[in-house]
C-alpha cells in the first residue's frame, strides 16, 4: 500500500505527465484521482492522463488502447460528474471512446530507448569520444548559474510564453521531486556548458526531462549528458528511458542517433462539457451559445482549448502566420481606386454566414493571426464582434482594418472589449482634401473614429487595441506623406503602414500606382517616405513602408507560403488579389476550394494549391503573380 494516494501513479509512470510531483510543480495544478487515472485541475480546466500505470511501451498498443478505453470512460464520467469541470483534455494512447464527436484530437508519439541500450554505432561513438574530451559531468544542485543558462537558452529561441513559464518552474520541480537529478557538463575552466535533468521516480521507466546548453557548447556534450542518464537508469534497473515526444525534427534526429524508437502514441483530445452535450442540464453558465433567434450557434465550435500539458510543455504548433478573412464585401464608401466602386455592376455583395466562419475553425486553431478584412468594410457585418471573439477564444491574435465611420462610442467600447489587438484605420491623405479619393469615407469621420477608440481605451485603462494607420500613398498625392508624422502625433497613433496602389481597379489608374520600371518615380517616393519615417521616429512613432523594386522575388508580400485569404463565401485563395467578389470572368481568379464543402486543411494541401505556392517559390509564378506588384515590393 502507498501512503501517498498518487504514489502508485508515479511509480507506474510511463509518461512524464504521470510524475505527479513534476506536473503539480510546473503546472501549478491540483492532482485528483478519477477511477484509476490521475487528473490535474486548474480552475476547472482538467487534464486526465489515461495511460494505465505500470504498463509497458512494449505492450500491444491495440490491446492497451481497448483496455484503456474502458477505464478511461469511467474516469471521464467521474471527471465530468462533479460539476467543477469547465474543460477536459484527455491524454492517452488513443482517443477516448466516449469523447464527443466535436472534440478535437492531436496526435504525437513518445520515443523510448530500451535499456540497457544496444552498443552505440560509429557516429554516436565519435560524438561521445569528442564530447568527453570537452567536458566533465557531475551531479549538481540547482543554482543561479543553471538559471542563467536557461535564460540565455530561452532568449535565443522563439519559445511561447507557456513554455517559458514551465522552464521558470524547474527549481520548484527539482525541490518537489527527490528522484529527479541534474547532471551538468563543465569545461576545463569549470564553465557550465550544458545540463540535463533526468527523473527516476518510475519503477520501470526513467525520463529524460530537460536539456539546456550554451549556444557555443561543443558537439558531443549533449550525448555525454544523455549517456549519464542512460547509465544511471540502467544501474537502477529501469527497463526503458522515455525521451519525450517527437515534436521537433532536430530533437528527433538526436533520438534517432541513440536508437530510440517512436513507440507510444500520445493522443490529446479536448472538449468543453458545455458544447459536447455532456454538461448537466440547467447549467446556465455552460450553455452552448445561441444566436439572437435562439437557434444553436454555429460559433459554438470555437471552444476554448483546455489546459494542455503538451501545449504547455512544447509550445503550440501554429503553422499559419495569418488568415485574412473577408467577413463582408459590403461597403458604404466609394473609394475611387477600389474595385468595390469600379466593378459595382458585377460586385457580389454578401456577408459571411456563421456556418462559413465556423467551417474555418480547424484553420483558425492553427493560425497565429486572423485579420478580419477583405474587399468590404468589416464592421458592417452584424456579427463582427462575435467572430473576433471566437477566433480569439481559440488562441489566434485578431486584427482588422476599417474605414473608421462605424467606430462610434458604442463600437469603440466593443472593440476594446473584443480582444482585438490591432485596429488599422484607412486613409489616403492627411486632411479632407488630400483624402478625397476615399469618397464616402471622409477624413473627419476617420478622425472621429480614431479619437473615439482612443477615448474608449483610456476609459477602460486598456493598452489594446493598438491603433494603426493604413495609409495608401497615391502617386499624385505623394507629397502629403511629409505631414503624416504630424497627423500621427495629433491623433496619438504610434504606427502607420504606408503602401502604394497594388491593384489597378480600372484602366487609366496606373498613374496612381508605382510600376517596377518607374525607377525615378519610385526613388522620389522613397526619399519622401524615408524623410517622413525619420521625422516620425524623432517623434517616437513608427512609419513602415514598402515600394516596388526592379526585380520580382520568389515570394510576395502576401507571404502565401504561410498565409491565405478566405472570402465571405468560404473560398480559399492565396491572396486577396486573385479572388475578387465579382460575377465577371477573371483569368486571374485562383480559388482552390470552399471551406463549406471540404475541410479547409485539405484545401491547403490540395495539389493545385500546393503547386501554385511552389511555382512562386521556384521563380516560375502563375499568371496572376507574373506582374503583381506584391512580388516586386521591398519593405522598409
Ligand atoms: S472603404 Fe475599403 S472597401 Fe470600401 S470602397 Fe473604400 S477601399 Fe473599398
Ligand atoms: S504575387 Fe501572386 S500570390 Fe502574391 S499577392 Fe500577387 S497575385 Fe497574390
Amino acid at each position: 500500500m502507498y501512503a501517498n494516494p498518487f504514489a502508485h501513479i508515479t511509480a507506474g509512470a510511463l509518461v512524464p505527465e504521470q510524475i505527479v510531483s513534476y506536473v503539480t510543480a510546473v503546472g501549478e495544478s491540483r492532482p485528483v484521482l478519477f477511477g484509476e487515472c490521475v487528473a490535474y485541475d486548474l480552475d476547472g480546466q482538467r487534464v486526465l492522463i489515461s495511460y494505465a500505470p505500470g504498463s509497458s511501451p512494449d505492450e500491444d498498443m491495440q490491446a492497451a488502447a481497448s483496455a484503456m478505453n474502458a477505464a478511461t470512460n469511467v474516469a471521464i464520467g467521474a471527471a465530468l460528474a462533479d460539476g467543477g469541470c469547465a474543460s477536459l483534455t484527455v491524454l492517452g494512447p488513443a482517443r477516448p471512446g466516449n469523447a464527443p464527436h466535436s472534440a478535437a484530437s492531436h496526435e504525437d508519439t513518445y520515443a523510448f530507448l530500451a535499456l540497457p541500450p544496444a552498443a552505440p554505432g560509429q557516429n554516436l561513438r565519435n560524438m561521445l569520444r569528442r564530447g568527453s574530451r570537452e567536458c566533465v559531468v557531475t551531479e549538481e544542485q540547482w543554482t543561479g548559474e543553471h538559471a542563467d543558462l536557461v535564460k540565455t537558452y530561452l532568449d535565443s529561441r522563439p519559445f511561447e510564453a507557456g513554455t517559458r513559464h514551465i522552464f521558470s518552474r524547474i527549481p520548484n520541480y527539482l525541490a518537489a521531486s527527490p528522484e529527479a537529478a541534474l547532471f551538468a557538463a563543465r569545461d576545463a575552466s569549470s564553465r557550465l556548458l550544458a545540463f540535463v535533468i533526468g527523473d527516476f521516480a518510475g519503477l520501470s521507466t526513467a525520463f529524460y526531462m530537460f536539456a539546456f546548453r550554451r549556444n557555443d557548447c561543443p558537439p558531443g556534450v549533449g550525448d555525454v549528458l544523455l549517456q549519464t542518464i542512460v547509465d544511471r537508469a540502467t544501474q537502477r534497473g529501469h527497463q526503458w528511458l522515455n525521451l519525450g515526444l517527437g515534436v521537433n525534427k532536430g530533437i528527433a534526429a538526436f533520438k534517432d542517433k541513440w536508437g530510440a524508437t517512436l513507440r507510444l502514441p500520445c493522443v490529446e483530445t479536448s472538449w468543453s462539457p458545455a458544447s459536447s452535450g455532456t454538461a448537466r442540464a440547467g447549467s446556465a453558465a455552460r450553455k452552448a451559445p445561441q444566436t439572437a433567434k435562439g437557434d444553436a450557434d454555429p460559433l459554438a465550435v470555437f471552444t476554448r482549448p483546455g489546459f494542455s500539458l503538451r501545449r504547455f510543455l512544447f509550445g503550440e504548433q501554429r503553422p499559419f502566420d495569418c488568415l485574412q478573412i473577408e467577413v463582408t464585401s459590403r461597403c458604404s464608401a466609394t473609394c475611387a481606386y477600389c474595385p468595390h466602386t469600379t466593378k459595382q455592376a458585377v460586385w457580389r455583395e454578401r456577408h459571411m454566414e456563421d456556418a462559413t466562419f465556423a467551417a474555418l475553425e480547424p484553420l483558425i486553431r492553427r493560425a497565429k493571426r486572423v485579420h478580419l478584412q477583405g474587399w468590404g468594410e468589416p464592421l458592417l457585418h452584424p456579427r463582427f464582434f462575435e467572430y473576433a471573439g471566437a477566433a480569439g477564444r481559440i488562441g489566434a491574435a485578431v486584427s482588422t482594418t476599417t474605414y473608421g465611420l462605424a467606430v462610434n462610442k458604442a463600437n469603440a467600447a466593443r472593440l476594446v472589449d473584443s480582444g482585438i489587438d490591432i485596429v488599422a484605420f484607412s486613409l489616403t491623405g492627411v486632411d479632407g482634401p488630400s483624402n478625397a479619393a476615399r469618397s464616402g469615407a471622409p477624413f473627419d469621420g476617420v478622425q472621429s473614429g480614431i479619437l473615439a477608440l482612443g477615448e474608449a481605451k483610456r476609459l477602460a485603462g486598456s493598452e489594446f487595441p493598438h491603433i494603426h494607420l493604413a495609409y495608401l500613398m497615391l502617386a499624385p498625392e505623394a507629397e502629403n506623406v511629409a505631414r503624416l508624422p504630424d497627423l500621427m502625433h495629433s491623433l496619438d497613433v504610434p504606427v502607420a503602414v504606408v503602401s502604394t496602389l497594388d491593384y489597378i481597379a480600372a484602366p487609366g489608374m496606373e498613374a496612381e500606382a508605382y510600376a517596377p520600371h518607374e525607377e525615378e518615380k519610385i526613388e522620389r517616393a522613397r526619399v519622401l517616405l524615408h524623410t517622413a519615417a525619420q521625422r516620425a521616429a524623432d517623434m517616437g512613432r513608427t512609419i513602415h513602408y514598402s515600394l516596388p523594386g526592379t526585380h520580382g522575388r520568389n515570394d510576395c508580400n502576401e507571404h502565401i507560403q504561410t498565409c491565405m485569404y478566405i472570402d465571405a463565401e468560404g473560398l480559399i485563395a492565396p491572396c486577396i488579389y486573385v479572388n475578387l467578389p465579382t460575377d465577371e470572368h477573371d483569368p486571374c481568379r485562383r480559388a482552390f476550394g470552399s471551406a463549406r464543402e471540404r475541410n479547409p486543411l485539405d484545401i491547403w494541401n490540395d495539389r493545385e494549391y500546393a503547386r501554385f505556392r511552389s511555382r512562386l517559390a521556384a521563380g516560375d509564378p502563375d499568371l496572376p503573380c507574373v506582374s503583381c506588384a506584391k512580388r516586386f515590393e521591398r519593405v522598409y
